[in-house]
């Protein structure tokens, strides 16, 4: 009798967790975190990517959320992971200063986090993936330097920054605005975007080319939203001789650019080989296997992946030989 009762008891328990609850199918439950949604790479291949890897190592659901460039609802995301039971934590900060207090929620749960893209400011990280992001701003000023002195450029520079809340785009800057200074060419004005709005960049650069007109030679767009909005913008105002623009992601959209000739460069981070790698962090994490990095950075285990410059000329042997584009992609107007 007591048995029938519970039996049935339970079933109405689980008929409402169809509903109501997250299902409890036994699974090992990882929480993605990401930024944004008006940069493609998110959506495109960190998520789906990461989730692939992780489900071909085991019994692995995944919670994902974006937080759309809001600190405050990764904030609320990443409690309503932890309250569920997530075993390990993937955390791409919208805000690296803000995020330490999700990070001290995680670590109080005995919940190890991975610092994934973007580093945060504090707390106890597991692990931290990224690149190396010093680098691709030099690589981005040296690439824009190049082409000005090949070009024999006059002008000046607009820079077209990431998100002040973003250590990455903090890194970018202070590595593009050293190769910048160096090179001679004036820097003539530069903007902190904010969220990374591609919206914000556009009206920021049209603002410029009222001031500056036929004086920009450069603009150092920091990735290729970015660039998508300063692009647009410089068309808009029909500036004669079109000033030579970075960007970063390899996002199709710039590469399409790029083959049209309105954005001069990109830079090709491998990020599949980067969620890959998130993926299996977690799976040493939640095995117990002790994780190891090529180097540490505040005491952390870091990996950094390398990245490299694509310009119509290294398009086919970059992300066309890497298979992350086929030609007729390219090719096909969107
Ligand atoms: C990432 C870039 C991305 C940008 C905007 C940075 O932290 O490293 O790949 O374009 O955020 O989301």
């Amino acid at each position: 009798m007591r048995r029938a009762a519970q039996a049935a008891l339970c079933a109405v328990v689980a008929a409402s967790c169809l509903v109501g609850c997250s299902p409890d199918d036994g699974s090992i439950k990882v929480a993605l975190l990401l930024p944004d949604v008006k940069t493609a790479r998110y959506e495109a291949l960190d998520r789906p990517i990461f989730t692939q890897r992780l489900e071909e190592l085991g019994d692995y659901s995944v919670l994902y959320s974006n937080a759309d460039q809001d600190a405050a609802k990764q904030q609320s995301q990443a409690e309503a992971a932890l309250a569920s039971g997530v075993e390990v934590l993937v955390l791409d900060p919208v805000d690296s200063a803000a995020a330490v207090s999700i990070v001290i929620a995680a670590n109080a749960q005995g919940v190890p986090v991975i610092a994934y893209d973007r580093i945060v400011d504090g707390g106890e990280l597991a692990y931290y993936i990224s690149f190396d992001n010093d680098t691709i701003g030099d690589l981005q000023a040296q690439a824009l330097v190049e082409r000005l002195d090949d070009t024999g450029a006059t002008g000046g520079i607009l820079m077209v920054n990431g998100s002040p809340t973003d250590n990455n785009a903090q890194q970018f800057k202070r590595g593009a605005t050293a190769a910048l200074e160096a090179s001679g060419y004036p820097i003539l004005a530069e903007f902190d975007t904010p969220d990374w709005s591609p919206n914000q960049a556009q009206d920021w650069v049209a603002s410029q080319v009222t001031l500056y007109g036929d004086r920009i030679s450069g603009v150092y767009a920091a990735n290729d939203g970015t660039a998508g909005g300063a692009i647009a913008a410089l068309k808009a105002a029909g500036i004669r001789d079109f000033p030579v623009v970075t960007g970063q992601d390899a996002e199709l959209a710039a590469i399409q650019r790029i083959v049209s000739g309105d954005q001069y460069m990109t830079i090709y981070k491998d990020i599949r080989a980067e969620a890959a790698l998130a993926a299996e962090i977690v799976d040493d994490l939640v095995e117990g296997r002790p994780v190891t990095g090529e180097l540490t950075i505040g005491g952390t285990p870091t990996t950094l992946l390398d990245a490299q410059v694509v310009t119509v000329e290294t398009v086919l042997s970059s992300v066309v030989a890497d298979g992350l584009y086929t030609v007729e992609q390219i090719c096909t107007a969107e």
